[in-house]
């Protein structure tokens, strides 16, 4: 740690010390191929079996529903190219929202390239899509739709198991990017009528580069990569088997802290918001009503670039996102903020604040001695270039 304050645990996590524990253990002693037949490789196939059943059980899926893959991109794409591929000849239609994360946007955009039909539905204000919008869009070529869990940049959950019992009734593949929400919010795929579901190791105090996908018994899906039979002939490629156990690890250590940390989490947050609202004018939340993770809070600043909020916030050694970190580098708005009905303006004056489990109620107070005098600042040089 470089002594800052680390606010930006939906864009990643530290590995967590029992974590990495288990990652050199098994680098060290399990570095056999999982697909060799001797007792090295063996080995390496019983950690890797553990793991699969490790995570299977803590999602409520079985064993042979676990897909492990290179991260939660790539889980994404095995998921929405695959089904699509899989499902090609009865149907091109495909619906997913205007605020998935770019791994399953992207991935739209080319099979739209490709001859399939995307529908992107909008959100509500409070970020959220309505059920009734996905009855009304599905069709007789419809085979997918795909919308995410939480949302990576305001937090808000979606209404996965109404979503899930009318995709069910339609015949329509269910897929859901659940990365934000998996160790923060109780996830058990019997009761959310999902397909699959995509999750990331780094996201949970993992490793980075590895993931993994529940695919439901029965679903069809092909392989987007080619190669040998590994993971059912769906994920060829010799098993990355200490990161696949490091997953395992902060999969378990975040399910079974999940109540606690949920509660401390969400007074973090609560601490946070309402100590801006009470000293800062023109701010507000860009959550809720409704269920929002725990740990994810996004604030507009009125008058303010939360870019450079972001920067000045850095130099005081305080760390925040203005939106997805795969989308900064570009200074466009947010499509999540937008989607929601921000003006660009606003969704320009947005700060992601997210926190982790070493955070303290004393560095939400640090921030709070800060962030006035930095928005108050910004504001002025606005105003005075408004002048100008
Ligand atoms: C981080 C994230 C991803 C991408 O996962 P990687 O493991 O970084 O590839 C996808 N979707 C959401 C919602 C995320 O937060």
């Amino acid at each position: 740690m470089n002594g800052g304050i680390y606010l930006d645990h939906a864009a990643t996590t530290p590995v967590r010390r029992e974590v990495r524990d288990r990652l050199d253990e098994a680098v060290e002693s399990t570095f056999g191929n999982a697909s060799s037949i001797h007792t090295f490789g063996q080995d390496a196939k019983r950690v890797l079996e553990e793991s699969r059943e490790t995570v299977a059980t803590l999602i409520g899926a079985e064993p042979g529903e676990i897909i492990f893959t290179g991260g939660g991109t790539e889980s994404d794409n095995l998921a929405v190219r695959g089904a699509a591929y899989a499902l090609k000849e009865k149907g091109n239609h495909i619906i997913t929202t205007a605020i998935e994360h770019p791994a399953v946007l992207s991935c739209c955009r080319s099979l739209e390239a490709e001859g399939f039909a995307v529908t992107y539905l909008p959100v509500d204000r409070s970020c959220r899509v309505r059920p009734e919008w996905i009855l009304d869009a599905i069709r007789p070529e419809t085979i997918l739709v795909s919308v995410m869990f939480a949302n990576n940049e305001t937090g808000a959950i979606q209404p996965i198991s109404e979503i899930g019992e009318i995709a069910g009734r339609a015949g329509v593949l269910f897929h859901t990017d659940a990365i934000q929400a998996v160790g923060k919010v109780p996830i058990n795929v019997s009761d959310l009528g999902v397909d699959l579901l995509s999750m990331s190791a780094h996201k949970i105090y993992g490793p980075k580069g590895v993931g993994g996908l529940f695919v439901k018994q029965g679903t069809p899906l092909r392989p987007i990569v080619y190669g040998g039979h590994h993971e059912r002939n769906l994920r060829p490629g010799t098993e990355n088997v200490p990161g696949i156990a490091a997953f395992a690890r902060a999969l378990e250590l975040s399910i079974g802290e999940l109540p606690e940390a949920r509660e401390r989490l969400a007074l973090l947050k609560e601490k946070l918001a309402s100590g801006v609202e009470g000293r800062i004018q023109q701010v507000h939340r860009n959550c809720g009503p409704g269920e929002c993770l725990p740990n994810i809070l996004n604030m507009s600043f009125s008058g303010v670039d939360g870019e450079a909020l972001l920067m000045n916030l850095d130099m005081m050694g305080v760390a925040v996102s203005t939106g997805s970190a795969c989308s900064s580098g570009a200074t466009e708005p947010s499509h999540v903020l937008l989607a929601m009905g921000l003006e660009p303006l606003l969704a320009q004056a947005s700060l992601r604040i997210s926190f982790g489990r070493d955070n303290t109620e004393e560095q939400v107070d640090r921030v709070l001695d800060i962030l006035p005098d930095i928005v108050n600042r910004l504001r002025d040089v606005g105003d005075a270039r408004a002048i100008r």
